[in-house]
């Protein structure tokens, strides 16, 4: 296929690469970086002349809303628009329904698997659209991931996305805060994990990502909590999820309690630029107020 790749940051050029490894005919942009030995086109339009497929993984709803208006006229009639941005969900269906009204598909396929996800060609994609683009773009998630799954119309895949980490982020903070409690009790924390990891306390937090270093699999607290996934990221989702819930009118208490905790870290403590994990040491280090 002939694909426009529109963003190529961290997760977007190992992608792109990917892609253009298993043989697709791959055209980038980007307003900053300059993958090597990727071949680029000098504006988003230019890009998208001719192809079947334009991909875009940008930073956020409004980039993605600014670079639509500019990708959606430049695509022929039955291209389909592939959004692999986490962005909001209304910018998600905005975007989709200017695509469908200009002739072309639209899906939101936001990824779980971070970089290592992205360069391994093993991320998780969460899609929305129609069944038409989604076959169309199967095989191109089978090259880029593991496992597509097509979760509804336009906007269910970014739905589907913050969910999950609205659950991982308050899960991540629990799991942090009762190892905090546990050192205080006395208790060993591989006594602490030996016990919740096969108990009703268990989670993917505990068992597969334990944020206490030298217990259980290796995870991003044994080195040093550098990311792995990124704290300033875990703030961007459930900024997303509180605007949802606040759109939706959906009660989400301890989203919100999350959203607050990581937003402290993040911007007032020493949180940006660490993994989402590193909550554990924040909370070892504090007191009851
Ligand atoms: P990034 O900042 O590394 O890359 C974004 C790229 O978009 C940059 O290269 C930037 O120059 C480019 N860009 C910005 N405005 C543009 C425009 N108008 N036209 C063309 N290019 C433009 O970010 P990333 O880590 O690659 O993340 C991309 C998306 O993937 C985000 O929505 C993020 O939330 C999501 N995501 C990231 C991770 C991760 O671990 N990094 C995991 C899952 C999802």
């Amino acid at each position: 296929m002939k694909i426009a790749f529109i963003g190529l940051g961290n997760m977007g050029a190992p992608m792109a690469a990917n892609l253009a490894a298993a043989g697709h005919d791959v055209t980038g942009h980007d307003v900053a970086a300059r993958p090597d030995g990727m071949t680029m086109a000098d504006s988003a339009a230019l890009a998208c002349a001719g192809a079947d497929v334009a991909i875009t993984m940008l930073p956020n709803g409004d980039i993605l809303r600014a670079v639509a208006a500019q990708i959606i006229p430049a695509l022929p009639r039955g291209a389909v628009f592939l959004d692999c941005s986490t962005v909001d969900v209304q910018s998600a269906r905005d975007v989709a329904a200017d695509a469908r009204a200009a002739g072309l598909g639209a899906l939101d396929a936001p990824v779980s698997g971070g970089i290592g996800g992205a360069q391994g060609g093993t991320l998780t994609f969460m899609v929305g659209g129609d069944a038409d683009a989604f076959a169309t773009a199967k095989p191109l998630f089978d090259i880029m991931g593991q496992k597509a799954v097509h979760c509804g119309p336009s906007g269910n895949g970014q739905a589907a996305k913050i969910c999950n980490n609205m659950i991982l982020g308050v899960t991540m903070i629990a799991t942090c805060e009762a190892f905090a409690l546990a050192d205080k009790l006395g208790l060993d924390r591989q006594a602490m994990f030996d016990v919740v990891s096969t108990s009703s306390g268990s989670s993917w937090t505990m068992n597969a990502y334990c944020p206490a270093p030298g217990v259980g699999p290796k995870s991003p607290a044994d080195n040093g909590y550098a990311p792995g996934f990124a704290a300033d990221l875990m703030l961007k989702d459930l900024r997303l999820s509180q605007d949802a819930a606040r759109a939706a009118d959906a009660d989400t208490p301890m989203g919100l309690a999350a959203m607050n905790l990581y937003r402290t870290f993040v911007e007032d403590e020493d949180g940006a630029g660490r993994d989402f994990s590193a909550m554990l040491p924040r909370f070892e280090g504090r007191h009851r107020g």
